[in-house]
């Protein structure tokens, strides 16, 4: 990465979860100073905001946890705590899984582009990553680039227009375990960040989860793939 963006800040999208976890480290190398903030939407993995808490606390990375829950009584998603399966199809297109929030993405960079410009920060940094985009439109490249391009227009303040920054949009899981890795966080991204839709603490050698929701197979098919393309932890 060019080292231009050395003496400035960055504000990370965090979920507690290994993506952003693995982003924020990324921006901790790449960045003067970090911030982070994470939302709260009444998301069945609640705990996640917990994790957040726990993982910005250990690494002395300011955090700003905002409540989103309204989002809850307008758009249909199972992954609200309360909701359906989160392993079948979505109500409004069978072929998107019904985890999926409608305009999640593009509310999350919304607010965290206004708490941006309130610390003058200038850059966001997202885990968004369009290899295991799952049928989620707003994993995109294209639609993070063209939020960008809207969040900019839709403000134009002078001299402050955002870049964001998607350090694992073409990576596999495989490749992003490596990358905590060369980042030398592996065994802390293992113990520490929790991706489970259900929540559940649950130990095994690929980290914390069920097992068996589609965020954990996700995780444990790439850790398996790591493992085999990279040779031994
Ligand atoms: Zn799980």
């Amino acid at each position: 990465m060019d080292n231009s963006y050395r003496h400035d800040d960055a504000l990370v999208l965090m979920s507690g979860g290994q993506d952003s976890t693995t982003c924020l480290f990324w921006a901790k190398q790449n960045f003067a100073n970090v911030h982070a903030i994470s939302f709260f939407y009444n998301q069945k993995h609640s705990v996640e905001t917990k994790v957040a808490e726990k993982i910005c606390a250990d690494n002395k990375v300011k955090l700003k946890t905002v409540d989103i829950s309204f989002i809850k009584d307008i758009v249909i998603s199972n992954l609200f705590s309360g909701g359906g399966d989160v392993a079948v199809g979505h109500q409004l297109d069978s072929s998107v899984p019904s985890s999926f929030v409608p305009y999640r993405n593009l509310l999350f960079l919304t607010v965290a582009a206004g708490w941006a410009s309130t610390l003058n920060i200038r850059h966001l940094v997202t885990g968004i990553c369009e290899t295991d985009y799952s049928g989620y439109a707003d994993c995109r490249d294209i639609f993070v680039k063209s939020a960008q391009v809207a969040i900019n227009l839709s403000t134009d303040l002078s001299g402050r227009n955002l870049v964001i920054h998607t350090p694992l949009m073409w990576l596999t899981k495989a490749d992003e375990f490596k990358m905590a890795k060369d980042l030398g966080v592996l065994d802390y991204i293992l113990k520490e960040t929790m991706t489970c839709y259900n929540g559940s603490d649950k130990k095994n050698y690929y980290g914390m989860g069920c097992g068996t929701c589609p965020s954990c197979v996700l995780r444990k098919n790439g850790y398996d793939e790591f493992v085999k393309k990279y040779g031994s932890v």
